[in-house]
């Protein structure tokens, strides 16, 4: 094969990391089944060829959910996956991730992190879109929502600064006590009117009994859809809840390949939430939303409180699906979560719109300060 010269010999040279920890908008700050934080943990990665191409990754990682975050990926990342890339070719870029897996056990959201950074740099030296490189794209734009907390004061709060940010989708945070959840769903369907968009999380929060009682009492109030409503476990309790009027979203159930196949072959999901950190990188998450697309199942982008290089990551991969739902908008928030933003390129998100950036790679430029954060 006559390949350009970059992929077919460009080796890696250095991975360095950054820590971030942004501050949440306390207005928007999410508190579910699975608790809150109001500071992430985050690290930034880069990865760096001979031939002087850079790429750029972000681990955003919770303890409370997959155990990893900035110091554990740190750690790492020093540790085990750097001396098992540096030196390596850049392409083809899955092999580089099952060096990652012999190198690391577990651990997806920080190889996400690498994995990113190494397709940012594979489809700059292509000098095409990431979207591109993982074989879109299917589009070029994908409707996003906002999640909402609280009841009362609070939840009105949350719902201004949404729309203010120019979200018109939201998504309520349920799966505490399915009463008082009933109620917080009116509330809110009294707040943005018949035709609002409103999905709902319970984060696996409801014992099987309390779903089958949540999906009543919830459906009257004509909710988009319900994610997650038993534990991530419980696939027939899911599969059991199937067909009572309500669209079911498997999120905490499904992480890896094995996990979205037992699932969507137990009849568990209409529809499935698809992280970049789940699968170990975008390349994998393309990879399992094809396979939910071919068993019949549609995804949507699922978020971890990505900061701009998540998000744009997101839309990337968003863009690059032909198996993505078409009528429910993704999860996909970036800097409007947050205080404050790694990335100083204008937001790619805006007017409950997320677009696919233009330029190689991530499309994020090089002389955007985010490139600063790294001592190198
Ligand atoms: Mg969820």
């Amino acid at each position: 094969m006559n390949l350009p010269y970059r992929v077919t010999s460009d080796l890696i040279t250095g991975i360095e990391v950054a820590r971030v920890t942004p501050r949440v908008r306390p207005e928007l700050l999410v508190s579910g089944a699975r608790g809150s934080h109001d500071e992430s943990n985050f690290l930034l990665v880069r990865v760096t060829t001979k031939g002087g191409v850079q790429g750029l990754g972000e681990v955003s990682g919770t303890l409370t959910w997959s155990g990893e975050d900035g110091a554990t990926a740190a750690h790492v990342i020093e540790s085990a996956l750097a001396p098992a890339l540096v030196g390596r070719p850049l392409a083809p870029v899955s092999a580089l991730e099952r060096h990652m897996d012999t190198a690391l056990a577990a651990s997806p959201f920080t190889k996400s992190g690498v994995s990113t950074a190494l397709w940012d740099a594979y489809a700059r030296a292509l000098d095409v879109p990431l979207a591109v490189a993982l074989g879109g794209p299917a589009r070029t734009e994908v409707p996003v929502k906002c999640s909402l907390s609280g009841s009362g004061d609070r939840l009105r709060t949350a719902l201004d600064a949404a729309r203010a940010a120019g979200f018109t989708a939201h998504k309520l945070k349920v799966g505490l006590d399915v009463t008082a959840d009933a109620a917080r769903l009116a509330e809110l369907r009294g707040l943005v009117g018949p035709d609002g968009f409103i999905g709902l999380d319970a984060n696996g929060g409801y014992r099987r009994r309390d779903a089958a009682r949540a999906i009543e009492l919830f459906t009257p109030y004509a909710p988009a859809f319900l994610e997650q409503p038993v534990a991530p476990d419980d696939v027939e309790g899911m599969a059991a809840l199937r067909g009572r009027g309500l669209c079911l979203v498997a999120d905490e159930s499904v992480f890896g390949m094995a996990s979205l196949i037992r699932v969507l072959r137990a009849g568990a999901a209409d529809v499935v939430s698809l992280y970049i950190g789940k699968g170990g990188g975008p390349g994998r998450a393309v990879e399992m939303g094809r396979v939910a697309g071919a068993l019949g199942a549609e995804v949507i982008l699922g978020s971890n409180g990505e900061l701009g290089v998540g998000a744009a990551t997101q839309i990337h991969v968003a863009c690059a699906l032909e198996s993505l739902a078409g009528d429910l908008p993704h999860d996909i928030i970036g800097r409007h979560y947050y205080i404050e933003d790694v990335l100083s390129t204008p937001t790619m998100i805006s007017d409950g719109v997320a677009r696919l950036p233009d330029g190689p790679g991530l499309g994020i430029p090089l002389d955007d300060t985010v490139w600063s954060l790294f001592a190198g």
